[in-house]
C-alpha cells in the first residue's frame, strides 16, 4: 500500500509520555505542526523539554478526559494519552478506564467536528493471555474483565469498540494499532515494566526481580521500530486494527539475563510472585502490518536496542544521583 502525505497540523494526546515524545520528534521532522495535550500524570515535561522552543510546537498541560477544544484545522490526532505499566494498573485503574473510555470519546467527537483522521493507541492487551500464539488481529482474546489487569485491556478494548463505532456510524476517519511490549530512552526510571526494573536494578548493584520462574515470554519492539509503524499507519489506508511490534520472541528470564551481561552487572536473580493474570506468552502476528505498511519491518536488533537503552539509563541514573547529591 501506498502512504499518503504527512499531516500538516496534528494533536498528540499523551505527547508527554515514551512513545507520545518520539512520536511528535518524528513528525516535527517531517514538517508537521504539533499539539500536545497531557495532563503529565504519567508523562514529563522532560521529554518535551527540547521541543519547547520549536516553531511548530506546542504544549498544553490538559486532561483528555475533558471536553477538547482546538481552535482552527487539524487534519490528524494521535491518541495516546493513557497509563501503560503493569505497576500502574493498580495505582492508577480509575484514570486509566476513564482515560481509554472519555478521552478516546472527546478525540472521537474532535476528529468528527474538524474532519480530522484519528489513530487510538491499543494494546497487545486486547488478547490478555493468548490461546493462540503468535496473535493476529482476528484473534478475540482471553481477557479477564475484572481481574487488575481488565482496567487496561477493556478500557483499549472499549476504545478499539468506540472508534469503529464513530468510523461505521459517522463515517470518521480512524486507525488502530495495536503496540506489542516497547522499550527504549524515555522510559521512567521507575516506570514498572520488565525492562526498566531490569537496567534499574541491574546498574544500581541491585537483585533483579524476575516474576514468576520467569519462563513466561514477550516479544520486544525498540521504540523507532514502533513509531516508524505507526507513522506508515497514519498514512495509510487501513481501516481497523494492525499489530505492531517485534516478534523476536524471548523468556523474561532470558532478558533479565540478558541485562545483567550488557550492563557488566553482578546483581543477583530474585524470583517474586507472579502477578494475577500475566500473560504466559506473548508475540505480534505482523502479516498484516507488512502488506499495509509499505514495507514495513523491524529493523532494530533487540541487542542493538537494549545497548542503546542501556546508555539512556546509566546517563539518567546518574544524572539523578548528581542533583540528589
Ligand atoms: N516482570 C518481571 N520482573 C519485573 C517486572 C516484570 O519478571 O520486575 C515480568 C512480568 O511479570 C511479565 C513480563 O515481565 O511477565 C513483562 O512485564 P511488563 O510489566 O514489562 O509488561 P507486560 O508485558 O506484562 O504488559
Amino acid at each position: 500500500m501506498t502512504l499518503g502525505p504527512w499531516p500538516k497540523r496534528v494533536l498528540v494526546t499523551g505527547g508527554a509520555g515514551f512513545i507520545g515524545s518520539h512520536l511528535c520528534e518524528r513528525l516535527l521532522e517531517a514538517g508537521s505542526r504539533v499539539l500536545v495535550f497531557d495532563n503529565l500524570l504519567t508523562g514529563r515535561m522532560e521529554n518535551v523539554a527540547h521541543l519547547l522552543g520549536h516553531p511548530r510546537f506546542s504544549f498544553e498541560h490538559y486532561d483528555v478526559t475533558n471536553y477538547l477544544f482546538v481552535s482552527g484545522e487539524l487534519d490528524a490526532i494521535l491518541h495516546f494519552a493513557s497509563p501503560a505499566s503493569p505497576a500502574d494498573f493498580e495505582r492508577l485503574p480509575i484514570q486509566i478506564l476513564k482515560v481509554g473510555s472519555l478521552g478516546t470519546h472527546k478525540a472521537l467527537g474532535l476528529a468528527k467536528a474538524k474532519r480530522a483522521r484519528l489513530l487510538i493507541a491499543s494494546t497487545s492487551e486486547c488478547y490478555g493471555d493468548p490461546e493462540v500464539n503468535p496473535q493476529p488481529e482476528s484473534y478475540w482474546g482471553n481477557v479477564n474483565p475484572i481481574g487488575i489487569r481488565g482496567v487496561y485491556d477493556e478500557a483499549k478494548r472499549f476504545a478499539e469498540a468506540m472508534t469503529m463505532a464513530y468510523h461505521r456510524h459517522h463515517g470518521v476517519d480512524v486507525r488502530i494499532v495495536r503496540i506489542f511490549n516497547t522499550f527504549g530512552p524515555r522510559m521512567q526510571l521507575r516506570d514498572g515494566r520488565a525492562i526498566p526494573n531490569f537496567f534499574y536494578q541491574a546498574i544500581r548493584g541491585e537483585p533483579i526481580t524476575v516474576y514468576g520462574d520467569g519462563s513466561q515470554t514477550r516479544s520486544f519492539c525498540y521504540v523507532d521500530d514502533l513509531v516508524d509503524g505507526i507513522l506508515r499507519l497514519l498514512r495509510c489506508g487501513h481501516v481497523g486494527p494492525v499489530n505492531i511490534g517485534n516478534p523476536n520472541e524471548m523468556s523474561l528470564l532470558e532478558m533479565a539475563k540478558k541485562i545483567i551481561e550488557i550492563t557488566g552487572s553482578r546483581s543477583e536473580i530474585v524470583y517474586r510472585p507472579l502477578p494475577p493474570d500475566d500473560p504466559k506468552v506473548r508475540r505480534p502476528d505482523i502479516t498484516l502490518a507488512r502488506r499495509v505498511l509499505d514495507g514495513w519491518e523491524p529493523k532494530v536488533s533487540v541487542s542493538a536496542g537494549l545497548d542503546r537503552t542501556r546508555d539512556y539509563f546509566v546517563e539518567a541514573l546518574a544524572r539523578e544521583a548528581k542533583s540528589s547529591a
